[in-house]
């Protein structure tokens, strides 16, 4: 089996934190992609820091995508496609997600919803808008989702960590992430489009805290050899960083 050839890549939330670490080290891989859509909700904001990357590099762009608001999707669409000039689209990564700490009687109606729409409706609502570009015609490769999912997404992980991270909100979007995911695996099969939801581990960045164990760059080198031999036997399953197969 062939490895995923990434000619373009988008990537959602990449102006910090882990979605970020992805665009630099897409532009500092061997063969850089063509095309990085290195896209986020406010491209222009001056503490944007791949606004910086993006002048730098001829590769990268960035068209603005808050991933919650269809419209602004759809825009984005148009303006990658206008970037593709025919080609299709290899690589999706929706990394955009929030964290919300609420234990069992904290948990309002209110933040469930803000982090669904953000964790798992984000991710539909680009998935299905850049359908069209990721969809292979036969005998032209494929083309792959990756879902930056979480470990405390798992169902069966949850009496491991539950009392120190009780997250409910979180927890439940990333879980609904984990059946999405599994849904377009399924369902885009036949359009050569892979979908897996990898954990990137516990890592240091605004959500992760200062007292995580990982490095943005050693998440993200990792997650970045999964996806460079990604595979249709993956698809559909969840890894953490390393590859590992998780529990849903
Ligand atoms: P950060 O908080 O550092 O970054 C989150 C990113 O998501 C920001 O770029 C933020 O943009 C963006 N974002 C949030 N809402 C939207 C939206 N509606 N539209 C577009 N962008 C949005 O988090 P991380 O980098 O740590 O997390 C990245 C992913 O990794 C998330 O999905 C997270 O759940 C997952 N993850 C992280 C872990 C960790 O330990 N760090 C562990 C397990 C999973 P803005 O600046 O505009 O707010």
């Amino acid at each position: 089996m062939s490895e995923l050839k990434v000619q373009s890549v988008l990537v959602t939330g990449s102006n910090r934190g882990i979605g970020f670490e992805f665009v630099q080290q897409f532009l500092r891989s061997q063969c850089p992609p063509e095309k990085i859509f290195a896209t986020c909700r406010d491209p222009g904001s001056p503490q944007s820091q791949v606004t910086v990357i993006a002048t730098l590099f001829f590769t990268a762009f960035l068209p603005p995508v808050d991933t919650t608001d269809p419209a602004s999707v759809s825009t984005s669409v148009k303006e990658v496609e206008k970037h593709l000039n025919g080609q299709q689209l290899d690589l999706l990564i929706n990394n955009a997600g929030v964290l919300t700490h609420n234990n069992l009687e904290s948990q309002n109606a209110e933040d469930m919803l803000r982090v669904y729409n953000i964790n798992v409706v984000g991710p539909m609502l680009v998935t299905q808008a850049f359908y069209p570009l990721l969809k292979r015609a036969e005998g032209t490769g494929r083309s792959a989702v990756v879902h930056i999912s979480a470990l405390l997404g798992s169902l069966e992980d949850v009496p491991h960590l539950f009392s120190f991270f009780p997250v409910i909100s979180y927890r439940c979007s990333k879980a609904a992430l984990n059946m999405l995911s599994r849904c377009q695996a399924e369902g885009y099969k036949q359009d050569g489009i892979i979908s897996i939801a990898i954990h990137p581990g516990w890592v240091k960045t605004d959500m992760g805290g200062d007292q995580a164990p990982l490095t943005k760059e050693d998440s993200v080198s990792s997650m970045m050899k999964i996806i460079s031999t990604l595979n249709e036997k993956q698809s559909g399953t969840f890894v953490d960083w390393e590859g590992k197969i998780l529990p849903w």
